[in-house]
């Protein structure tokens, strides 16, 4: 007889392992099949945390070589140690992995190790390292995931042409990095690279960087990047990329080949849909790979939810979070919230980018009558203090009830200024209400109080 489970999770990123916690919380028995050895998903193994941790040391080698002699702190004889580097990141990866072991260990969640796969309606199978073994649920929640995008005319070799795994693990610096995209991760991972001496090209095939974000707020980021050494080539049709021994060469319409010796390809991820048995049980997906759910996280089969990078809305860890914990609590309690207005997301280059809410552009589109303030860290006591008196908040609220729309940051520590403004937008708050709030001084934060007083033209310190 099959093993029987209330709830089957398949895939242990934030999304899945969140949703198996909380699942047991709730007291029902739970079993999360992960195919890899970590627990924690792309975000902990290859994602979030090793990119965090990189940028991180990166910053400080470059802080330390130029920036702290403003301070009147001398430092000479700055050097990298990569391979110190590279075992710091790894160390922190496997720490927080052994912590999702143990939390789910307390949890009561059995931990199944193998490919998972639907097998009809209410049942699964894993294929693990001792064969196929088959189960039976009452609910399942597919966390699967994402993989990288590949684009049909490169061929990557995992090694010279790769992708943000590869250049999370690069052991050396390289001469000259080409990045193909200039999103999140193009754009993080660049940072690092150069922080520590390469050479980056980034090629974009819009004449912008980071679609989706605030136009201004972009444009700005540009500047910053250029200024820091990035090299952009905007409106760029790669064409191909290849590599003979430790030279490769990027091609693109229009642009003379360019030598380097590692390109990363950061063009998008799509969800992990492969081998996965969706037919057998009926779950649908649209027409960009995406398991279909409704508001609720239900696919198209009745006791079957979807969540995270898996379906539709930002590939961010902290969404695929808190969908789990609604798919699970729709399951149980009957009912389930996750406000995508509120859905902080964060760039952590330096300066950081932040937003939530809509961007002007879209508030322009739905022909939304908006107000709009800003207020420059340059304004801001504590950011001359750090040394970053650079970049801007800028606020966007309801021309008539004063809802704040949409926060858009780019300055010092901008991801952790955000939350403020997450918790505002859940709350419903206005913009006049962040502007009253008592801000303590001197601080970043002040930056948003003052954005916030803008919209409203009672800004004090500008
Ligand atoms: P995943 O984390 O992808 O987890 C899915 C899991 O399912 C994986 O462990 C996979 O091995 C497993 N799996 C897949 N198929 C099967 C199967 N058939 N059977 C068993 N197991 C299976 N997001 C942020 O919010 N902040 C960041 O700073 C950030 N940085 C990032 C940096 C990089 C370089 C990358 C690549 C991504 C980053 N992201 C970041 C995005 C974030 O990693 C994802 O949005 C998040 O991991 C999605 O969570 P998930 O649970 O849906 O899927
Ligand atoms: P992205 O969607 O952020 O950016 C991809 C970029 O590649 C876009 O600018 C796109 O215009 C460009 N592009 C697409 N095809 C191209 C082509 N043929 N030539 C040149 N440019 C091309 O994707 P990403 O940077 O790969 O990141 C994937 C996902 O991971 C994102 O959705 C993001 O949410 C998530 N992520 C988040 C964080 C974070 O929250 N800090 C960090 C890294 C990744």
């Amino acid at each position: 007889m099959s093993d029987h489970y209330d709830l089957l999770v398949i895939g242990g990123g934030p999304g899945g392992y969140v949703a198996a916690i909380r699942g047991a919380q709730l007291g029902l028995n739970v079993a999360v099949i992960e195919k890899e050895k970590q627990m924690g998903g792309t975000c902990l193994r290859v994602g979030c945390i090793p990119s965090k941790a990189l940028l991180e040391s990166s910053h400080r080698f470059e802080e330390t070589q130029h920036a702290l002699a403003e301070h009147g702190v001398t430092v000479s004889g700055v050097k990298l140690d990569l391979e110190k580097m590279m075992a710091r990141k790894t160390k922190i990866v496997s720490g927080l992995a052994g912590g999702i072991n143990g939390l789910l260990k307390k949890n009561k969640v059995t931990r199944l190790m193998g490919h998972g796969r639907l097998d009809g309606a209410g049942r699964a199978q894993v294929l693990g390292p001792e064969g196929e073994t088959s189960l039976t649920f009452d609910n399942c929640i597919l966390a699967t995931g994402s993989s990288v995008t590949q684009l049909p005319f490169i061929t990557l070799d995992y090694d010279r042409i790769g992708t943000s795994t590869q250049a999370l693990s690069y052991p050396e610096v390289p001469k000259h990095l080409v990045v193909i995209g200039a999103g999140v991760i193009g754009l993080e991972l660049g940072s690092v690279w150069r922080r520590l001496g390469a050479k980056v090209t980034v090629y974009e095939y819009q004449d912008r960087i980071m679609p989706g974000l605030d136009n201004e707020i972009a444009a700005e980021a540009l500047k910053v990047f250029k200024k820091q050494g990035i090299e952009f080539k905007l409106g760029a049709r790669v064409t191909g990329a290849h590599a003979k021994d430790e030279t490769c060469v990027v091609e693109a319409e229009g642009l003379e080949p360019l030598e380097c010796d590692r390109v990363l390809v950061a063009v998008g991820r799509r969800p992990n849909t492969d081998n996965l048995g969706l037919e057998s049980a009926g779950v649908m997906t649209n027409d960009r790979g995406q398991v279909i759910v409704d508001g609720h996280l239900a696919t198209t089969t009745p006791g079957i939810y979807a969540i995270g990078d898996l379906v539709q809305g930002p590939m961010l860890a902290h969404k695929a979070e808190e969908e789990g914990i609604a798919a699970v609590e729709r399951i149980v309690i009957g009912t389930s919230h996750v406000n995508y207005d509120a859905i902080p997301s964060v760039t952590y280059t330096h300066p950081e980018i932040a937003s939530v809410g809509k961007t002007e552009e879209e508030l322009q589109e739905s022909g939304a009558d908006y107000k709009k303030g800003s207020f420059p860290f340059a304004a801001n006591g504590r950011a001359h203090c750090l040394g970053e008196p650079s970049g801007k908040v800028k606020v966007l609220a309801d021309a008539r009830t004063d809802r704040i729309l949409g926060v858009h940051i780019i300055g010092p520590h901008a991801g952790d200024l955000i939350a403020e403004v997450a918790v505002a937008v859940e709350f419903g708050a206005s913009s006049e209400d962040l502007a009253r709030a008592v801000h303590a001084h001197p601080t970043l934060a002040e930056t948003i109080k003052e954005a916030a007083l803008d919209a409203n033209r009672r800004a004090i310190h500008m």
